[in-house]
């Protein structure tokens, strides 16, 4: 595991000798959680080539009481394996749109895009496309500004059902953008037949794209597909002027990373937005 921000520190395997009592323990604490209003989410800024934010990407945090944050790497894996993926994606879902629908109101916040993380288990749940409306009729969420982050996990499901789900959600407004593309299951002929609009450049390639030249050229190479498909392409992981130089000279035109914000809480992305404003 690693750390995930500031204070993120948490490693179970460092304390709990026991792996499989840890997995135990952590699974209780999840369920607990649940119950308990103890998860939150923060809100990554996405800015384009002019430095303009055009979106957030909003990522679940897991505050445990008496061991600081539990990183989502760590948590939502283990959701998936025990279903609790289910009411917790719920949650992120509902949280997410709840946001949403109050910056459709808030003077230069109305533009801003909401970017999901949706995980294939819970995509691929019968009455996810219900759950969906139902979310967005409860939180009154323009759906023209959702935005689901999917993996090429799903891929390994049956193809058609996938993408029959993705187009009801595209009749509800929603886009898609296909996360940690290049690192996964990646079928250049289904690549073509989802509705997509959206390719994100894995943080794994974009780190070392200035030294190493297979991922600059892993890199490029998405950038150029995703100009042929006609889908927008985002970098993540852009921590350095440097990365962004680059990505920007090779036609990637959209970015998140440290180099313009840490994910944070709604209150201070506020401030951020206001300084990005503001000069
Ligand atoms: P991801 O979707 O690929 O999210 C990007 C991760 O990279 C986030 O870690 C983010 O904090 C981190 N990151 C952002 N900018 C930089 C950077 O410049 N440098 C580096 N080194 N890292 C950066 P986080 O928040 O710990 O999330 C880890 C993973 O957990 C996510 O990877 C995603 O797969 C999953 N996850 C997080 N939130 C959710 C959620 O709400 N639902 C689901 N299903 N999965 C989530
Ligand atoms: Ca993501
Ligand atoms: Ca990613
Ligand atoms: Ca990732």
């Amino acid at each position: 595991a690693k750390a995930s921000g500031p204070g993120a520190v948490l490693l179970f395997e460092a304390q709990m000798q026991d792996q499989v009592s840890s997995r135990a323990r952590l699974q209780r604490s999840l369920a607990e959680a649940l119950q308990q209003h103890a998860f939150a989410l923060h809100y990554q800024p996405q800015l384009d080539q002019h430095g303009a934010v055009v979106g957030v990407e909003a990522l679940v945090r897991w505050h445990l009481q008496g061991h600081g944050m539990v990183s989502p790497a760590e948590f939502i894996p283990l959701a998936e394996k025990t279903g609790l993926i289910a009411p917790l994606g719920r949650w992120i879902l509902h949280a997410a749109c709840s946001q949403l629908a109050r910056w459709a109101h808030v003077p230069g916040c109305s533009h801003l895009d909401m970017a999901v993380n949706v995980s294939a288990v819970q995509f691929q749940q019968e009455a996810f496309v219900e759950q969906v409306q139902e979310v967005l009729a409860q939180t009154g969420a323009p759906a023209a500004r959702l935005k689901f982050e999917l993996t090429e996990s799903l891929m390994m499901y049956e193809i058609d059902s996938v993408i029959a789900r993705m187009k009801a959600l595209r009749a509800l407004g929603l886009r898609f953008s296909l996360d940690d593309f290049g690192t996964g299951f990646s079928s250049l002929a289904y690549l073509k037949r989802l509705p997509l609009q959206q390719l994100k450049i894995d943080q794994g390639f974009v780190r070392d794209i200035l030294d190493d030249h297979n991922d600059a050229a892993i890199a490029r190479t998405v950038i150029a597909l995703g100009e042929s498909l006609g889908l927008e392409v985002i970098a993540e992981g852009v921590e350095t002027e440097a990365h962004r130089d680059a990505l920007q000279q090779w036609g990637c035109r959209l970015y998140q990373g440290y180099l313009f914000s840490r994910p944070l809480p709604v209150a201070q992305l506020g401030e951020f937005l206001q300084q990005r404003a503001g000069g």
